[in-house]
């Protein structure tokens, strides 16, 4: 579905962010991305939403090169989910969720439907939080939304960037599970960013162990665990 073929990232001040990426994620697999920070998750992940260009190499999706894909058309089919996930404030939880469906021309009743079932999968009873402004949310709430969000378009593509990064411990476990559980209802292709191997090895069907612009290791969470 996704398919990296030789990329490289050299930002015009000269740092080599990402070097020979040369790797692919089937249909429905979840990646993880791991490594410290400055050694390349970010960049690799604006190379598929074109927020930034490779300098060397190519990346497909379902076969076709992304730099070919007007980026409005991309990010239809690429989903997007910050740490910070920044929602309009001045829009309900419910109007932030059916935004997207709404601005891709889906009446307004039907984009609001479906918002309020997407809240329900993330974990939000939309009678109780679609009501609700941002600022009325915990912060584990929010990014909720930001995943319900980043859903609401139905992209088969999903770059999720430290999604779970700002909470706590505990909430932060109670996010992974249930996005666990959303994934095997869904399905989505997902590259997903993280510094902690924990939660690399929980959630991936595959880990990409990155150093300094490269992956040095990309295989099943066993294998990761297990290599010396
Ligand atoms: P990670 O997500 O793993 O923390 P990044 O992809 O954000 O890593 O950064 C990789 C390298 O590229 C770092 O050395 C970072 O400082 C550099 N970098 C990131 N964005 C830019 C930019 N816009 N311009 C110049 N250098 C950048
Ligand atoms: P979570 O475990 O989802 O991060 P928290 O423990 O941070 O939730 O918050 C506990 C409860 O407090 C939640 O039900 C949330 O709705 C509520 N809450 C948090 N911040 C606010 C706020 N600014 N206004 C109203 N309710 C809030």
């Amino acid at each position: 579905m996704l398919r990296f073929e030789h990329v490289s990232k050299r930002y015009p001040n000269g740092t080599m962010a990402v070097d020979d990426l040369d790797f692919e994620v089937a249909e429905g697999e979840l990646v993880t991305l791991v490594g410290p920070s400055g050694c390349g998750k970010t960049t690799t992940m604006k190379l598929v939403n074109r927020l930034e260009e490779p300098t060397a190499g190519r990346i497909l999706l379902a076969g076709e090169d992304v730099a070919e894909v007007d980026p409005v058309r991309l990010r239809r089919r690429i989903g997007y989910v910050i740490q910070q996930v920044g929602l309009f404030p001045h829009r309900t939880v419910l109007d932030n969720t059916a935004t997207v469906p709404v601005l891709l021309g889906r009446g307004r009743r039907a984009a609001r439907a479906r918002a309020a079932e997407l809240l329900e999968l993330v974990g939000l009873d939309p009678a109780v939080y679609g009501g609700r402004y941002p600022d009325q949310l915990s912060g584990g709430q929010r990014q909720r939304v930001g995943v319900a969000r980043a859903l609401a378009a139905d992209p088969p593509v999903l770059l999720m960037d430290e999604p779970f990064g700002a909470v706590d411990p505990v909430v932060r476990e109670r996010l992974q599970n249930e996005f666990l559980r959303l994934q095997q209802e869904v399905r989505k292709t997902v590259l997903f960013v993280t510094h902690d191997i924990e939660e690399a090895v929980r959630l991936g069907d595959r880990i990409a162990v990155f150093g300094q612009g490269r992956i040095e290791q990309y295989d099943s969470p066993a294998a990761v665990l297990g290599a010396p």
